[in-house]
């Protein structure tokens, strides 16, 4: 018998779910709500990435879930949007009522209910202390990322839909080191053909004017669910995900591989496979590549012979064996986001297990440091485009590691670029060795502090 487990919050999913499409008349398409009020809040169970790309459109200027992880592609949606949130916090439906005001703090993860005169004045104090931070960090805008010790470092953009493309111009990032294609495939009863998906890579190409820009291939499933898909699974971050799922349905796949490679004509497009796992999957994979190659040849269809394929590490047994993918590869990417909830077992958007989620295990330095190494030794580029390469606290130690580039959420980038332009990797390299030889979980974390605490004289 075929037994299927759901978790609560995709009972509750499917709930909100049918209460919305109800409210939409049935019309089974998600749009704008012309009733929500000016600086609208909301608190809910829990949000998909899809629904939270709606809630920027429905005029929301913020929002907080009961469930749900910082990790979560909901919370990275909602840092690319720009709009402050809050995940995890429990009951929080419960202690406020309709119409309340509401403070939410998405940098120190709080939610202060009807606050008083004092509280109020500190955040708009506070809200225009990080303005000020934010125009002193602009100016480093267009400055070069270089250490003290003249080793250029490449910063890079994450984007999730193809207007943030805007804000990768504004901070001059030198190109796009992460597309995540799937937020392409939401909110919609069927996915986006090959001549869609073209027209859409295109509008990058065209405005990156010729800066590099790396495709991810759909990384659809686990809490990107594809709209009607009857598909589900016990543990859906462990199922049928990312390449597994492109695999298992080359229709599905296909046309965004024929979408890329035409696309590859008009500038410097990389293409970037998810969550593999062993390099059989990567043969599968370089297969359809090149079948699809033969099919645009017959269709006399242009497409570049030089486009560069690499994959993102972010299985620990991709980690482990990454000298192999680079043997096959041009460039490998460290997704920290599920390396570590690989690693440590722990679900990226369950916010019972959130505490352990922990950068700085020491088993999740070891495999980064491992990747970082089997790439210098193949001679493949190691890049990092997980949450961690734009998190200022823990620059110092990627470099010292020997990552010389980074992609990272836009508005990240010029505050990691003051890190670098600060650090010398010569001498943080003696120091990080220290650091990746702690065994002790409790210890690494004041050890990065001291590091990001040094002054660095080059
Ligand atoms: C990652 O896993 O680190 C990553 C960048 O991919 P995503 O967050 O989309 O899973
Ligand atoms: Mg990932």
């Amino acid at each position: 018998m075929n037994r299927c487990f759901y978790r609560r919050d995709d009972i509750d999913h499917v709930i909100n779910r049918i209460q919305r499409l109800l409210l939409d008349n049935g019309q089974g398409e998600a749009h704008a709500d012309a009733n929500t009020p000016e600086n609208a809040i909301v608190l809910t169970d829990d949000l998909t990435p899809a629904e939270t790309i709606l809630l920027q459109h429905q005029g929301v200027i913020a929002f907080a879930t009961e469930y749900g992880g910082p990790l979560s592609h909901t919370a990275i949606l909602a840092r690319s949007i720009q709009i402050p949130a809050v995940v995890g916090a429990r009951g929080i439906q419960h202690y406020v009522q309709d119409g309340e005001s509401i403070i939410i703090d998405g940098l120190q993860g709080l939610l202060i209910v009807a606050p008083d005169e004092n509280t109020l004045a500190f955040y708009l104090e506070k809200q225009e202390k990080e303005r000020r931070r934010n125009s002193k960090l602009a100016t480093l805008t267009g400055q070069p990322a270089v250490t003290l010790d003249n080793i250029p470092v490449t910063l890079m953009a994450n984007i999730e839909l193809a207007e943030d493309i805007e804000a990768v111009s504004r901070e001059q990032a030198s190109g796009v080191g992460l597309y995540r294609t799937e937020f392409l495939f939401m909110n919609r009863n069927t996915p986006p053909d090959e001549e869609e998906q073209y027209a859409s890579y295109m509008k990058v190409i065209e405005a990156l004017g010729g800066k590099p820009l790396t495709i991810r291939t759909l990384d659809m499933g686990a809490d990107k669910k594809i709209e009607g898909s009857s598909h589900s699974c016990s543990n859906p971050a462990l199922g049928l995900r990312a390449i597994r799922l492109c695999l298992k349905d080359p229709s599905l796949f296909k046309p965004q591989l024929r979408a890329i490679l035409r696309a590859s004509v008009h500038g410097p497009v990389r293409m970037m496979i998810p969550m593999l796992s062993t390099t059989h999957e990567l043969h599968q994979v370089l297969a359809l590549i090149s079948e699809t190659r033969d099919s645009l040849l017959r269709g006399k269809l242009a497409f570049s012979p030089d486009i560069m394929i690499g994959c993102m590490i972010e299985v620990p047994a991709a980690a482990l064996s990454a000298a192999d993918f680079a043997s096959h590869l041009d460039f490998l990417s460290i997704g920290t986001n599920d390396l570590i909830q690989y690693t440590l077992a722990i679900d990226r958007i369950d916010d019972e297990v959130n505490y352990l989620y922990d950068p700085l295990h020491p088993a999740v330095l070891k495999l980064v440091k491992m990747v970082i190494d089997a790439g210098k030794s193949a001679g493949v580029p190691v890049e990092m485009c997980g949450e961690m390469a734009g998190d200022p606290r823990f620059t110092r130690l990627l470099l010292g590691m020997g990552l010389t580039e980074f992609s990272m959420h836009p508005t990240a980038l010029q505050e990691v670029k003051q890190v670098i332009n600060s650090s010398s990797i010569a001498l943080l390299t003696p120091l990080v060795d220290e650091i990746l030889s702690h065994t002790d979980p409790g210890e690494v974390p004041a050890a990065v502090d001291r590091l990001n605490s040094r002054g660095q004289t080059g």
